[in-house]
């Protein structure tokens, strides 16, 4: 079972939901974690939340039991959903990076950004109260939720500064957000998540490098699916790889009265056919995104 690309039970602690992020199924995927505590790692958008709550009432988890919703950067569609989720756990802790807690508390300009990104996939992150319970997390700690099951918050920038990855230690299950990049469901491609503007080129790289040493037994991807034994590291190599073919497709590109646009179009013409997640009409304006995001962070004075 090299990969995973269906919702279901990775271990007796984690379980991979699939959420129908981007209003499509098979884009975005958060987990069930439980010990003698719960908690949901990755809340997907703003209108994943209804889905994890009749998930949770499917599986008769008393909503009293979930301690943590843990978030992994200000992305709307990684962390939109904490909002709704927090107003109906009441036991329930929001945690992450504290960028990305400043983003669910005051949302606007993310927003503003992703409306102007995505048109209409994109959607509103609802701003958290002050009064919501909430945890800043940096990466280094380790939540004990019980019964062996353990959360190490693992510092991943390069994608955003505010990236942060869950390990479970006991099932070796990595949670990687949008730092390790984007899994295709049919070929297993890698894209990197080169959003602009907060894409680093290089920080990103060493990221993924930080993810890899974890020599996890499923690499899950939010968007979407996991990679398990002997694939795991075919799968690092394969990120790592495309990362170094983007640079290259861009560098080379990169010439004549408007080299961004010829570097754009060389991304588009050689990658487009790899992006396998996302709904089939935003594909060309995201490897367009993405393409944009790539070849600013390796000519940032391009305005
Ligand atoms: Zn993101």
């Amino acid at each position: 079972m090299p990969y995973i690309m269906e919702p279901q039970q990775l271990s007796d602690a984690v379980e991979l939901i699939d959420v129908q992020g981007w209003k499509s199924p098979r884009t975005t995927g958060v987990l069930l974690v439980r010990g003698s505590d719960t908690a949901i790692v990755e809340t997907g958008h703003t209108s994943c939340a209804p889905r994890i709550l009749s998930e949770l009432e499917k599986r008769k988890i008393p909503m009293e039991e979930i301690r943590y919703v843990y978030v992994t950067h200000r992305h709307g569609d990684h962390c939109g959903g904490a909002t709704p989720l927090e107003e109906k756990l009441p036991e329930a802790v929001v945690a992450g990076h504290k960028y990305a807690l400043a983003t669910l508390h005051n949302p606007e300009r993310l927003n503003a950004g992703a409306r102007e990104l995505f048109g209409s996939f994109a959607e509103d992150i609802i701003p958290l109260p002050p009064t919501a319970a909430t945890e800043e997390l940096k990466g280094g700690e380790v939540i004990d939720l019980g019964r062996g099951v353990e959360i190490e918050v693992v510092s991943t920038p390069g994608h955003t500064s505010d990236h942060l990855a869950y390990f479970e230690r006991k099932s070796r299950t990595l949670y990687t957000g949008d730092a390790a990049g984007l899994l295709g469901p049919q070929r297993y491609t890698v894209l990197p998540t080169a959003f602009p503007p907060s894409f680093k080129y290089s920080i990103y790289q060493a990221s993924l490098e930080t993810l890899r040493e974890y020599k996890p037994e499923f690499l899950v991807f939010s968007h979407f699916g996991v990679a398990t034994g002997p694939e795991v590291e075919r799968t690092f190599n394969r990120a790592l790889e495309t990362l170094d073919m983007w640079r290259d497709t861009i560098v080379n590109a990169w010439q004549g009265a408007a080299p961004e646009t010829a570097a754009l179009n060389a991304v588009r013409e050689r990658f487009l056919h790899e992006i396998e997640v996302f709904p089939h009409e935003s594909r060309t304006s995201i490897i367009q995104v993405l393409a944009k995001g790539f070849s600013r962070s390796l000519y940032p004075d391009q305005k």
